[in-house]
């Protein structure tokens, strides 16, 4: 008999959507909210496995959220200098690799300028030449010194801001728990940051990419297995300011919001981390940069929509995805 699946968004506004209908036996699906968003969790599990993974990522989210004074980023970012665990001295030396390979597109000491856009996009005004030169003097991942567990910022004023970069961690180390407790087949989606372990109910795990202008539509298909995917859209999050629209992420060459942006950047890789990092990093970048950046990455493929909607695919993209129309519709 034909199995019957319909089209489930985990939520209108997320980029990736989870396409599976109804679930054999076997797989359960829990959701919490945290860091923010939706965090959803299905796996071919017990109850207590999927409730230790959502444990390692709450852990993760109360030792990396800025906005938690008493977080060790939050400690951090008000001390200048800190110990700190090892999870997030992993997450900073990961983060700094990534601002080496996007040549600073990605950087995490974009913590000052966020801070000075959500002021601007809350006063409605556009920030001063000063107030821009001021706050990007803060800006460069060079300035963070690492030395065994004491992390040092080195100017007076330096914020570290690890939402780039934090869900696709905490996403890898809910997978790592369900690994380490033997499960086989599960999927793990922070708000469209998400890694598919094993296969889904019907096979591969089949991923929904939202489309840029209609949230309703889901622009294409791709099917995977142990892998991660991450978006960064222009869609999501955004300042409007003197009618014209900011976007949530930074150029940090400029201290701008990233102008003339792609509308979304999908990003395939063997972790979440990777992933995650690489599509705000690309972003940054824009498109023709981007793709090159993406095709350089062993492992890694990925998918732009640019301004128009104009479509580039890495070299290999075409292996994950579902052109045909019977498979789509199923
Ligand atoms: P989302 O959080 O919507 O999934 P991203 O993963 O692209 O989107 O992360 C965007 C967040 O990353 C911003 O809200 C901000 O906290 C941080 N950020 C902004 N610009 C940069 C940048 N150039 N490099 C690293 N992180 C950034
Ligand atoms: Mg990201």
């Amino acid at each position: 008999m034909r199995k019957k699946y319909s089209v489930i968004p985990v939520v209108a506004a997320l980029s990736l959507f989870f396409l599976e209908g109804y679930c054999r036996a076997e797989f359960l699906t829990r959701t919490r909210i945290m860091m923010s968003t939706q965090v959803t969790i299905t796996a071919d599990a017990s109850l207590q496995d999927i409730k230790e993974a959502f444990e390692v990522m709450a852990k993760i989210e109360s030792l990396m959220n800025d906005y938690n004074p008493r977080s060790e980023i939050g400690i951090l970012n008000r001390k200048g200098k800190l110990a700190v665990s090892p999870e997030v001295k992993e997450i900073i030396l990961r983060a700094i690799y990534f601002s080496r390979i996007t040549n600073g597109a990605f950087d995490i000491t974009v913590g000052p300028l966020v801070r000075l856009w959500q002021k601007m996009g809350k006063e409605k005004r556009l920030p001063t030449q000063r107030e821009l030169k001021d706050t990007l003097s803060l800006v460069g991942y060079q300035n963070i010194k690492i030395s065994d567990s004491m992390i040092l910022l080195e100017k007076k004023g330096m914020r570290l801001d690890l939402g780039g970069i934090a869900k696709g961690y905490a996403v890898d180390k809910a997978i790592e728990v369900l690994r380490k407790r033997g499960v086989k087949n599960a999927l793990v989606n922070a708000g469209g940051d998400l890694y598919c372990l094993g296969k889904g109910p019907s096979g591969k795990w089949k991923i929904g990419i939202q489309h840029p202008r209609n949230m309703r539509e889901i622009f294409g298909i791709i099917r995977v297995t142990d892998k991660a995917v991450a978006t960064s859209g222009d869609y999501r999050r955004y300042y409007v300011i003197q009618g014209r629209r900011f976007g949530h992420i930074i150029d940090p060459s400029t201290g701008w919001t990233v102008q003339n942006s792609p509308m979304s950047v999908t990003i395939v890789a063997p972790d979440c981390t990777s992933a995650d990092a690489l599509a705000t990093g690309v972003f940054v970048l824009g498109l023709e940069k981007g793709i090159k950046l993406i095709n350089s990455l062993p492992g890694v493929e990925g998918m732009i929509i640019g301004e128009g909607m104009r479509v580039v695919k890495s070299s290999n993209w075409q292996k994950f995805e579902v052109s045909d129309l019977t498979e789509r519709m199923k």
